[in-house]
């Protein structure tokens, strides 16, 4: 099932509050393995930008990515000088490089809408969350990042999430299968489409969204990485295949793993779920040892990952993974005389004071439409300020779920409110 990629967002309440749930829930993960929250400025330097994407990518693939960048003009429309960020690696390595040390380790993560252009017109916004450890060529650093992903994904009960893994090498192992796999390409050049063939020429690792079934690259033919690694990097994928194994995570190697971004080095990985019958990827990384060295001019090990937030929420919803918001203990403040709104202002401040929700009516209106209301509303008491009950030192209080009422004292109007609170409880 391919839907629609959602544009941009309207989150309306219904929404929100399973967002909510969404966040709060990666964001205790990620405290709990001390990763610090970095807040992305959403506009973006053109020029930085531009210059991030082309370190990122091989020639030709970088202006095919600066394609897909939504950029601001100036009234002439003849300058773009502020775009929209697509991603947010780029930032977090100018951030480090400024900030870090040798031998030092951050951990960052960032989440929140990431925009890019999709054919001509179709401008759309994705939510994602990234997450980095940079400063560590560990392998121990590397499963701890995996790890992670795989922990976020069971702690939002998407608990059948599993790995695909793969290698791309060093630039050592990486040389001879990128000068195979070219000659490869023009040994069978009348089989492939064009875009493939230049998409696969710049970037062996590109992962082509080909549909042609007369093209080649369809039956992934040809040299695979997994047949050029090194020993060195052979050995350190048995390793991290062996971690991930005796962590009790599920994985496959994937020879076809491949990513756009050829900035990755060694360990790549996708997280992979099951949803409505087909297999779906919901995030992704791997390690990137060289590319600060060509964004920031610092080289700094890495390794991240993403997950696609808008995928994650949307499989969430599907299950009826969002549980809770019902059953919120509110009082509803309801006037029938005029002049009363210090009263019920006054109420409504003691009871937040509580922990308590209220909904004032701002409309005078009798008992029976006003309770319909506080109904509707799903609240469980009413408090209805008359000004001659106030006169003579008393207020109505009546309870909505025990259809009945009373008269309490002002002065016990909030300890009478708690009890009836308790009461509900039970
Ligand atoms: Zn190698
Ligand atoms: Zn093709």
């Amino acid at each position: 099932m391919v839907r629609e990629p959602i544009r941009f967002h309207e989150f309306m309440p219904d929404k929100v509050w399973k967002w909510k749930i969404l966040e709060d829930n990666l964001e205790k993960v990620l405290a709990l393995h001390d990763y610090q929250e970095i807040r992305l400025s959403v506009l973006q330097d053109s020029k930085v930008l531009k210059d991030g994407i082309t370190a990122l990518m091989q020639g030709h693939e970088a202006d095919h990515a600066m394609q897909s960048v939504l950029s601001l003009s100036d009234v002439d429309n003849q300058l773009s000088l502020l775009s929209l960020r697509p991603e947010g690696t780029i930032s977090v390595l100018h951030h480090t490089a400024r900030i870090t040390n040798p031998g030092e380790i951050h951990r960052f993560y960032y989440s929140g809408p990431m925009f890019r252009k999709h054919g001509k017109n179709q401008q759309m916004e994705f939510y994602q969350l990234g997450v980095e450890l940079l400063g560590s060529e560990s392998i121990l650093s590397e499963n701890e990042v995996i790890s992670l992903g795989i922990t976020i994904c069971n702690a939002l009960g998407l608990n059948e999430v599993r790995l695909d893994l793969n290698s791309y090498g060093c630039h050592k192992c990486r040389d001879d299968f990128f000068t195979d796999l070219r000659k490869f390409l023009d040994q069978h050049k009348e089989e492939y489409c064009q875009v493939c063939y230049q998409e696969l020429y710049a970037n062996p690792f590109s992962e082509t969204r080909c549909n042609n079934p007369k093209c080649l690259h369809s039956l992934r033919s040809g040299p695979q990485i997994s047949d050029y690694l090194c020993p060195s990097c052979k050995s350190k994928f048995s390793r991290v295949k062996k971690i991930q194994a005796n962590l009790g995570n599920r994985y496959k190697v994937n020879p076809h793993l491949y990513k756009n971004f050829s900035y990755y080095n060694e360990t790549v990985f996708d997280f992979v779920t099951e949803h409505n019958g087909q297999q779906m990827v919901i995030g992704g990384g791997g390690r990137y040892d060289y590319l600060s060295a060509r964004i920031a001019g610092k080289k700094i090990p890495a390794v991240g990952f993403y997950l696609n937030l808008d995928s994650v929420f949307e499989i969430m919803e599907d299950r009826g993974l969002f549980r809770g918001k019902t059953d919120e203990f509110m009082v509803y403040l309801s006037s029938e005389s005029e002049n009363m709104e210090i009263m019920a202002l006054q109420f409504a401040q003691e009871l937040h004071g509580q922990g308590i929700k209220t909904i004032i009516s701002p409309e005078i209106s009798d008992l029976h439409q006003e309770s319909q209301k506080a109904r509707q509303k799903g609240c469980a008491l009413m408090l209805i300020i008359r000004e001659d009950n106030i006169r003579e030192g008393k207020i109505l209080l009546k309870n909505l779920v025990k259809e009945h009422q009373a008269y309490v004292p002002l002065k016990d109007t909030i300890p009478a409110i708690l009890v009836a609170r308790k009461a509900l409880e039970v």
